[in-house]
């Protein structure tokens, strides 16, 4: 959104309800009377004097995993310059490869590319990811207004106190993702750090994590964790990455609306122009056009709905409890129909009596150590079991076994 001089700009979603159209106009007129070109994002932060806050709209930052060419950049910055939801465009520059010998960004070239991009679209900030202190250090150099550190540099306190040193003084605003590893305290040490070097415009940004089964995600989102970061830092406003946790074009949206179901800041989402020929991350990619209609169907509880702080914040993790419970179930029937397969290819009964006898007493016992009611979990382990050999039923022929069935 371009905001040239002599048109009143109109008000962009990212600005909290605090800030009056009487007040962004009234800057807006002093600083025509002064003949400046100031855009109105320079003037949100002259008002708010921060990129990242706490508001009821949930910031959107969108763009393509790497920048891949001039005309793919400059394609993606016009669609997204035109919706007014999004708040920032995010690039990425130096791309952080698990593996070698895959696209490792385009650096410096690519900064030029930004930095004539913001002069066509001086309203939308940009931001990208940072792993060295050079990195900082050239972000400045061509204006960037945002940086963020991966999750594989924010496992490194290390890596992330040179970053931080990097970054005291620059003026610019940090997001701190997730480390890869399910461990709070890293994420709030890099934060910690990040806040220690003087950076008070800051934000973190749940990606998911790296676990030894991610139950179908890319990264498993294991939500308690960004839940209890949100209780333990409720000042600091928290994103969501859909697009990384879900790794899969067709997951970014009930992500999208799970995070804002638990009362996220935002959504930082991957967005290219033709998400099928992208150098990272095809997959998980969608188009502006797929933005916006997934945006469209998002929906917004307000929190008053949703009753007082502690309430909603214990049923949320209730909610997350649920459905991981529902997903180890669903992983759990899958591991019995291949073991109804292998008892068909052996020619097994089903119902192996032993067996359940065996499945009943462990039960029991891990009952007892958990402190959970036997009876209750007598029940429970019954309803499991028997749809566990229903399912087994759909895989194996009918045996001898059937009738023992409960
Ligand atoms: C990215 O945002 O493109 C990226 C590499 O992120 P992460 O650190 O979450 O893997
Ligand atoms: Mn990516």
């Amino acid at each position: 959104m371009p905001c040239g001089k002599g048109t009143v700009p109109s008000r962009p979603a990212y600005l909290p309800d605090s800030v009056s159209l009487a007040q962004i106009v009234a800057v807006f007129v002093v600083q025509q009377r002064k003949k400046s070109y100031l855009c109105l994002f320079k003037q949100r932060q002259q008002t708010m004097g921060k990129l990242f806050s706490i508001s009821d709209k949930p910031m959107v930052i969108a763009g393509p995993c790497s920048i891949e060419s001039e005309q793919q950049l400059s394609e993606t910055a016009a669609s997204l310059s035109r919706d007014s939801r999004i708040a920032m465009m995010r690039c990425g520059v130096w791309k952080p490869r698990t593996r070698p010998g895959g696209f490792e960004g385009l650096g410096e070239p690519a900064l030029r590319w930004i930095a004539a991009v913001k002069r066509l679209y001086p309203a939308l900030p940009i931001c990208c990811e940072v792993a060295r202190p050079e990195h900082v250090e050239l972000c400045q150099q061509y204006g960037i207004d945002a940086v963020w550190i991966g999750a594989r540099t924010s496992v490194n306190p290390f890596l992330v106190g040179e970053l931080a040193e990097a970054l005291r003084g620059s003026g610019l605003a940090v997001m701190v993702k997730n480390p890869i590893t399910p461990d709070i305290s890293l994420w709030l040490g890099a934060i910690e750090r990040i806040e220690q070097a003087g950076i008070d415009d800051l934000a973190a940004v749940h990606r998911g994590f790296s676990t030894y089964n991610n139950f179908g995600y890319r990264n498993n989102p294991l939500w308690e964790i960004p839940i209890e970061l949100k209780r333990r830092l409720p000042e600091l406003p928290l994103l969501c990455d859909p697009s990384h946790i879900g790794g899969r074009r067709e997951l970014v949206a009930s992500l999208s609306q799970m995070a804002l179901d638990l009362h996220y800041d935002g959504l930082m989402i991957e967005c290219h122009p033709d998400p099928d020929s992208a150098l990272t991350d095809s997959q998980q990619q969608i188009t502006p056009a797929e933005l916006a209609a997934m945006l469209d169907s998002l929906k917004l509880r307000s929190h008053s709905e949703t009753g007082p702080g502690d309430l909603r914040r214990m049923r949320e993790q209730l909610d997350v409890i649920d459905t991981e419970m529902l997903r180890l179930l669903a992983q759990r029937m899958k591991i019995s129909r291949d073991i109804g397969a292998i008892k068909r290819a052996h020619n097994m009964p089903i119902f192996q009596p032993q067996r359940w006898q065996q499945v009943l007493e462990h039960q029991m016992q891990a009952a007892r150590e958990v402190g959970l009611d036997e009876e209750f979990v007598r029940e429970l382990t019954e309803k499991i079991h028997g749809e566990s050999l229903r399912q087994q039923e759909q895989t194996a022929p009918q045996t001898s076994g059937k009738q023992a069935q409960k």
